[in-house]
């Protein structure tokens, strides 16, 4: 179904930053989420609460920028998330939801939400994957796939070696 220069699988809060610094990069880009919506634990899970985008000693310095300080900064601009200096910022999940759709289609990327990224595209590494929903399975290929599914399923599903972390 589309033919791409880099391949997202999950679109959570790192599925939607690498995709969006991709698009933003040149590439021609395409995201895949299982949920009907983006965000992953951030939305999905309601994992409300973002820490570590401030240092957890006094002063609470920033730690994080770049994609998904914009994706916060835009969010606290709609009364959705506090842009604060705690260690822990609050977050509301339907405006963290609409500020990743409005970054996605801002950059062009395709996206296409209610579906599995279940079986990886193995040619001489991974190039793509085969995509299901209700209408059946359909492939889309990549010249560069990034695994984003929290689970490792395109990395573990390709053959590759993995590690379960203790975190
Ligand atoms: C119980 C719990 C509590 C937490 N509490 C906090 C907290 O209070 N504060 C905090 O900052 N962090 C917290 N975290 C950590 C935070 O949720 C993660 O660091 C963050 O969500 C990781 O983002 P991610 O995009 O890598 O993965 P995820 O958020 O897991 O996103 C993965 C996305 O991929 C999709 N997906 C998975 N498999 C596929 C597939 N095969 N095809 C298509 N889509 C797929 C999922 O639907 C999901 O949208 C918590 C985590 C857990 C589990």
């Amino acid at each position: 179904m589309a033919d791409v220069d880099v391949l997202v699988v999950g679109g959570g809060p790192a599925g939607v930053c690498a995709a969006v610094a991709a698009a933003r990069a040149g590439a021609s880009t395409f995201l895949v989420e299982r949920h009907g919506f983006l965000g992953g634990m951030w939305t999905a899970g309601m994992v409300l609460t973002l820490a570590g985008y401030n240092s957890w000693l006094r002063p609470y310095d920033r730690c994080v920028e770049g994609v998904p300080a914009e994706w916060l900064a835009r969010a606290a601009k709609q009364g959705g998330a506090v842009d604060g200096d705690g260690w822990v910022l609050n977050s509301d999940p339907e405006v963290m939801k609409r500020v990743a759709d409005e970054m996605i289609e801002a950059e062009g990327i395709g996206l296409l939400l209610h579906s599995w990224g279940a079986r990886p595209i193995v040619e001489d590494g991974v190039r793509g994957v085969y995509a299901e929903n209700v209408d059946g399975r359909r492939a889309i290929r990549a010249s560069v796939t990034v695994d984003c599914t929290g689970n490792g399923d395109i990395v573990a599903g390709a053959g590759s070696d993995w590690v379960k972390g203790t975190g």
